[in-house]
């Protein structure tokens, strides 16, 4: 799957657009977390960690849900404190979970990805950077070249962060950026000069940390196709490794603040999809290759090659290149990944500590996924991440028949394919079109099983689901 659109494919794009734009997931997640179980008890949890413990290698998430001020785009799990209480206290109830979670793993696999992210974990203080670090790496140790990961506020990180950092072995950064424009950046309550993103990169860099992404965001106020050419120009003068490109969500019944934009701020559908083309023209002209949806990295990233090898995952970190592992979350509303199973913890700060410092685990909901649903969840992967279906492929590894399987999903797609989004070869083959690229997450929800009970599935060519639950898909 290549970028590579054409101004013809341009041109098509802003045509079938209206056909296109409606509700749908990011697919971080099959099936997705509105169908995931309340019912899903501790006991449940602690199966699946001990299942968890037979794994030799696993992957560490840590939700940091700190931050000093709200940026207005937000719909991240976060809480805005300036309360030095606070992060003393969750540091306490996280090392209870450490060891809860620990004692229900059993076994000691290996952690060979370790990311937090938020929130914002630069809100700790150097010192409790060191004792979070401390804590989860005597429990869980690290194995040697494990990616050891962070997501990073330009604002609020100082010189002794990433003085802490270094100590600890951290070898990723991931930078909040969203945009540098001015006028985007105070419709957003974030306001953040570039000299800040490049002291701090070139800092990060100076200290050692030498792959360093840039997080983006597209569709916010006042944006356009100009202003962001003239954002990708100062990002790109700081040669990131990688660049995500997210699409902003207007999910007004999760991120209250967002009422504050006027609509007549926010892009249009056909506005958004310049701003994107613009971006991935951008980059790919700079040398990025574009990988699954929203990521785009330097041809010599590990993206890149796990892409190649057909390794490339997506799940709640977005797009990694650890295939088949594990991921056990720590946190409130952090998400675990464990065998066969998705567990979301409690999401309110108080429920979450006070379930955590008496030794229980704050599990929320979750799902233990069907074969049914690992096969559906194969085969959107395989749409969001390497942009091709093999029909051969899925019947060698789950059995079937794909082509008949999955007919009524292979004849929705047909117009899809009249749309130029997707290419279907004999036997039931899927590719996706670099103009197809734009639509990923319309092509997946084609082969969702669960978009009915969230609205009107698919009609006319057109997928989407129930407003209120999920976000637009372009
Ligand atoms: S964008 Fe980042 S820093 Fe801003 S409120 Fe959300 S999590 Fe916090």
């Amino acid at each position: 799957m290549q970028a590579g659109l054409s101004g013809a494919d341009l041109e098509n794009a802003r045509r079938i657009l209206p056909r296109y734009v409606g509700a749908g997931p990011r697919y971080t997640s099959y099936p997705t977390v509105p169908v995931w179980q309340d019912a899903f008890a501790e006991a449940d949890h602690r199966r699946a960690l001990a299942e968890t413990g037979r794994q030799r290698e696993i992957s560490l998430y840590t939700h940091v849900p700190f931050c000093r001020s709200l940026c207005h785009f937000c719909a991240c799990n976060r809480i805005i404190t300036r309360d030095p209480a606070l992060p003393q206290r969750f540091l306490d109830a996280i090392e209870r979970e450490l060891e809860t979670t620990h004692t229900a793993i059993g076994g000691v696999p290996r952690g060979v990805q370790l990311h937090w992210g938020g929130g914002t974990p630069t809100h700790l203080e150097p010192g409790q950077i060191e004792r979070l670090f401390r804590a989860t790496t005597d429990r869980f140790p690290l194995a040697a070249g494990a990616e050891v990961s962070i997501e990073v506020d330009p604002r609020v990180t100082r010189p002794d962060h990433v003085a802490a950092l270094v100590e600890c072995g951290f070898n990723r950064i991931s930078m909040g950026v969203q945009d540098t424009e001015p006028a985007t950046q105070a419709a957003i309550h974030r306001i953040q000069p570039f000299e800040q993103t490049r002291d701090l990169t070139e800092l990060v860099r100076a200290r050692g940390i030498e792959r360093v992404s840039f997080d983006l965001v597209y569709g916010l106020p006042h944006q356009t196709d100009v202003t962001m050419g003239r954002t990708l120009d100062a990002v790109l003068s700081l040669a990131p490794d990688r660049i995500a490109l997210y699409a902003y969500a207007h999910v007004t019944w999760v991120a209250k603040q967002q009422r504050g934009f006027e609509r007549g701020d926010l892009p249009g559908p056909d506005l958004r999809m310049r701003i994107l083309s613009t971006a991935i023209e951008r980059l790919t002209a700079a040398g990025y290759r574009a990988v699954g949806m929203d990521h785009f990295a330097r041809p010599d990233d590990e993206l890149c090659r796990a892409l190649d090898e057909g390794t490339l995952r997506r799940n709640f970190m977005g797009y990694t290149t650890q295939d088949g592992i594990d991921v056990v979350a720590f946190g409130p509303t952090a998400i675990s990944e464990l065998s066969g199973t998705y567990v979301q913890a409690e999401k309110d700060l108080a429920t979450w500590q006070g379930l955590v410092l008496a030794g229980r685990l704050a599990t929320a909901r979750g799902h233990r996924l069907t074969r049914e649903d690992e096969k559906r969840r194969a085969i959107i992967r395989d749409v969001m991440c390497q942009g091709a279906l093999r029909a051969t492929a899925i019947d060698a590894r789950f059995g079937g028949d794909f082509a008949r399987d999955f007919a009524p999903a292979l004849g929705r797609l047909r117009s899809f394919e009249d749309d130029g989004l997707v290419r279907l070869g004999v036997g039931g083959d899927v590719d996706v079109t670099p103009l197809g690229r734009l639509f990923l997450r319309n092509i997946a929800m084609v082969f969702d099983a669960y978009l009915d009970d969230f609205g009107d599935g698919v009609v006319n060519g057109k997928t989407s689901a129930k407003a209120g639950t999920f976000s637009q898909t372009v």
